[in-house]
């Protein structure tokens, strides 16, 4: 692509009307004065393995990846960075000028940077983390907590093996806890995380007894639909630091949009309201 052209980004997934991504890239193009768009890319299933790669020749010079191909890109990427094949999944993808397809996971970055700006204060090397779920999203915050110094992970799944492939992989450090235990743990948090889909609109309300969260800990969902989840709320009624998942959202598009627009944009109230919109 010559310099002169337009830069276009999208998101690829299937589907794809309901990401808010679109909204916080074009937001940020407009509040920068830039020049790009950033468009929705509904993908089938059986064409992603030749779509993604013919996306450079129609301009774009790069894309967030969601919700069904996060994996799947990891076998069409020419070049992966090291925590995403950690992670075992990527969400950002640069299309490079010699053509190649360089893929990255910022998931743990807007997850650990959301915490950071909301509790400036938060040491992560002062106790245990309480991490709900074992899914893709569970890996990346499980990923970044080591990396910033978590001492101990109790990890609780309610499929118990996924929870236990995580400790395989990330080491001992990461303790599995039966997940009908998992209320007994909160007590001896320091930060609980959700990373499961309970809690979220339309499906099952979180049901872990919540008695045991102490005041001051620092709770994090990472629904954010709704952005005050039951979780969140009973956290913040406890006296808990509460941290909504639309900050994680925002900030993991950071790297990727200054990349591809070239300005590393802020997250503020702004673009929170523009989301929320
Ligand atoms: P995933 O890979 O499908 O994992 C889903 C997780 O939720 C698994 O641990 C699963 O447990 C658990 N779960 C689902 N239904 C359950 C139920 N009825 N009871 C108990 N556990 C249940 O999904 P993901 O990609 O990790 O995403 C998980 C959540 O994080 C979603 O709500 C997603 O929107 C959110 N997320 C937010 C951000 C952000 O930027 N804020 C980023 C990524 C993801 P099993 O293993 O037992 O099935």
């Amino acid at each position: 692509m010559s310099d002169s052209k337009i830069p276009l980004a999208g998101v690829i997934g299937h589907p794809i009307a309901h990401s808010k991504s679109p909204n916080v890239h074009n937001y940020w193009i407009r509040k920068y004065g830039l020049k790009g768009h950033y468009v929705p890319i509904d993908i089938d299933p059986e064409k992603i393995k030749d779509m993604l790669p013919r996306l450079a020749d129609l301009g774009f010079v790069g894309a967030n990846v969601t919700i069904p191909y996060k994996e799947t890109v990891m076998d069409i990427a020419d070049l992966i960075t090291d925590r995403a094949t950690l992670i075992g999944a990527a969400n950002t993808l640069i299309f490079r000028k010699d053509g190649r397809i360089h893929a990255d996971n910022t998931d743990g970055y807007g997850f650990i940077e959301n915490i950071r700006q909301t509790v400036p204060d938060w040491t992560p090397t002062s106790g245990p983390a309480v991490v709900f779920g074992a899914g893709g999203a569970a890996r990346a915050v499980i990923a970044s907590l080591i990396d910033v110094g978590v001492p101990t992970i109790m990890l609780t799944n309610r499929t118990r093996i996924r929870a236990e492939k995580l400790r395989d992989d990330f080491g001992q450090r990461v303790q599995v806890v039966e997940w009908v235990q998992a209320g007994n743990v909160l007590e001896d948090a320091d930060l609980v995380v959700n990373t499961t889909s309970l809690g979220m609109t339309g499906k099952t309300e979180m049901r872990v007894p919540l008695d045991g969260l102490r005041p001051g800990i620092i709770v994090n969902d990472l629904v954010y639909s709704p952005l005050r989840t039951r979780l969140l709320a009973t956290a913040e009624e406890r006296g808990c630091k509460t941290v909504d998942g639309l900050g994680m959202l925002l900030h993991q598009a950071v790297p990727g949009f200054e990349r591809w627009f070239g300005k590393r944009p802020v997250v503020d109230e702004n673009v929170r309201a523009a989301v929320l919109r």
